[in-house]
């Protein structure tokens, strides 16, 4: 394997199977790139049947022992593991940055969030006991426990690579289950990284286990009999067909989707702070984020006013390659995903909203080929617009000017996604209107980016979420585990 801490653009992903590294031994291949500069990083072949074949039956080998070791046992390779990756941050974020294109700011954060469910997941000796009962019935004692169930596999998506992996995997191991992890086929170097520092954290072989592929690795774990359950992060329409087709095999099953997410502005917010807040939420990540507040609904007598603050933030906003630490925002995934967003700019002018700021002629001194894209900041978009309904993932921000907060509560709740919303307010009743009218997974009241905490779960509503438990925390225990009850007697005579 060539050395991750330094790539040379000549990186070969391979498979991390009980224990030991794998090429991958499918028939297709994606050549990977550095999206600021598009200089190759390297290629990824897909796992073919026989390689998932043999990794759910690594993991099942495996579960027969971990499953049945102390829980103080399973803790200690994530401690490890925790401290592995503090260690190793900096050089991850690196990677990351000429993995995804986001900035090292952005890249340290999302490891930051990542390690904390390392920590949670360290808790497990308390956070997976559960309830008992002395006399539940005449002479009869009752308590429940919670059994892990086999291999379980994660589906990740491009835009966190350091981060969702570890929604999952900590969990799944320390309650005593095997895992898979399928990454992003676009960016799968910093899961591969990741992977060999969990080798160094010593897991016992075949507990967790990486395998690279695309829609047909995905099908292939899916549809195995030895995988138990299915976690997925990513798009809307692949989160329903991956929701439906884990079902239809009696798997577990939890699909995250995407996103269209909201921004109130009310008139006794303080502008200045939400306007700084606002442009933030749109466009870090170069806006490749669901919890990404892109539509700007503000009161009808500040909306001038906000307007004004918002252009004049976003055009100070830096655009370059993300390891620079003066850049803002940094490149798009690919160039395929830059001309999506283009697109939608083009439609945002074709429907007639107003552009107020336009991004599209972003040039970046030495970065000519690099995926990038200043912002956009669109005025007047009404609720019909393409640009409000669907996903962009990319630097574009529409606002609007509404009547009341009632009438952007109502509009925010009529998206057919419920990923996220915020509002920016001095009232505490409009606060907490928001906070019991909004069809919404995470809400945030005067903060840009309603992102949960690790010991939190995090997960969307409507089409941005298939399942009922959702990622990190608590929801990953019950999401990991069965319960069983047992009822005892033990007459005295
Ligand atoms: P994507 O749906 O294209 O891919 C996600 C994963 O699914 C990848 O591993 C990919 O290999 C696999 N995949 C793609 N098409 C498939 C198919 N037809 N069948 C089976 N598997 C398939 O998503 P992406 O572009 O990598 O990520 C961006 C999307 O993820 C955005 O929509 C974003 O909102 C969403 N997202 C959601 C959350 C959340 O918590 N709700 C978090 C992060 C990202």
């Amino acid at each position: 394997m060539v050395d991750l801490r330094e790539p040379d653009g000549t990186e070969a992903v391979e498979n991390y199977v009980d224990g030991a590294w794998q090429t991958p031994t499918g028939d297709d291949e994606q050549a990977l790139s550095n999206p600021a500069t598009t200089e190759p990083l390297g290629s990824v072949t897909f796992s073919s049947e026989s390689d998932i074949d043999e990794a759910v039956r690594a993991g099942n080998e495996a579960f027969e022992e971990w499953s049945q070791a102390p829980v103080e046992e399973r803790i200690q390779p994530l401690f490890r593991l925790k401290t592995l990756l503090e260690e190793h941050q900096d050089e991850l974020a690196e990677l990351l940055v000429q993995d995804h294109g986001k900035t090292l700011a952005e890249a340290r954060g999302e490891l930051r969030r990542g390690i904390e469910n390392v920590e949670v997941a360290c808790g497990i000796p308390s956070m997976m006991q559960s309830g008992s009962l002395l006399n539940a019935a005449p002479e009869i004692d009752e308590s429940a426990v919670r059994k892990p169930l086999g291999v379980f596999a994660a589906i990740t998506p491009f835009n966190f690579p350091g981060m969702i992996p570890l929604w999952f995997l900590p969990y799944a191991v320390a309650t005593g289950n095997s895992f898979i992890l399928k990454p992003s086929e676009q960016n799968p170097l910093v899961a591969t990284r990741l992977f060999e520092l969990i080798d160094e954290a010593g897991f016992p072989d075949g507990v967790v286990q990486l395998v690279n592929g695309g829609v047909d690795t995905v099908n292939g774990l899916i549809d195995h009999e030895g995988v138990e359950g299915i976690s997925f992060v990513g798009s809307t329409p692949v989160a329903k067909l991956i929701y439906e087709r884990a079902a239809a095999n009696g798997k577990r099953v939890q699909a995250q989707g995407g996103a269209k997410n909201h921004i109130i502005v009310t008139e006794t917010a303080d502008l200045e702070f939400a306007a700084e807040k606002t442009v933030s939420s749109a466009c870090a990540c170069a806006g490749e984020r669901c919890l990404a507040n892109d539509i700007v609904l503000v009161e009808d007598g500040v909306y001038e006013e906000f307007t004004d603050l918002v252009v004049e933030e976003t055009a100070s906003q830096v655009v370059g390659n993300g390891l620079n630490e003066e850049t803002d925002i940094g490149a798009l995934i690919s160039e395929e995903h830059e001309q999506r967003v283009r697109d939608y700019i083009d439609t945002g002018v074709e429907e007639g909203a107003t552009v107020l700021l336009d991004g599209r002629d972003a040039e970046i001194d030495g970065h000519e080929d690099g995926n990038f894209l200043a912002p956009t900041v669109f005025g007047d978009v009404s609720e019909e617009m393409t640009i409000s309904q669907e996903e962009i993932f990319g630097p574009v921000l529409g606002l609007a000017s509404v009547d009341s907060v009632d009438d952007a509560i109502e509009r925010m709740n009529r998206s057919r996604f419920g990923n996220a919303a915020s509002l920016f307010t001095g009232s505490g009743a409009d606060a907490r209107k928001f906070r019991h009218e909004g069809e919404i997974g995470n809400l945030g009241v005067n903060v840009g980016t309603s992102a949960p905490m690790a010991f939190f779960h995090f997960g969307g509503w409507k089409d941005s979420f298939f399942g009922d438990l959702h990622a990190q925390g608590e929801d990953m225990i019950h999401f990991y585990t069965d319960k069983a009850v047992y009822i005892e007697r033990w007459p005295d005579a």
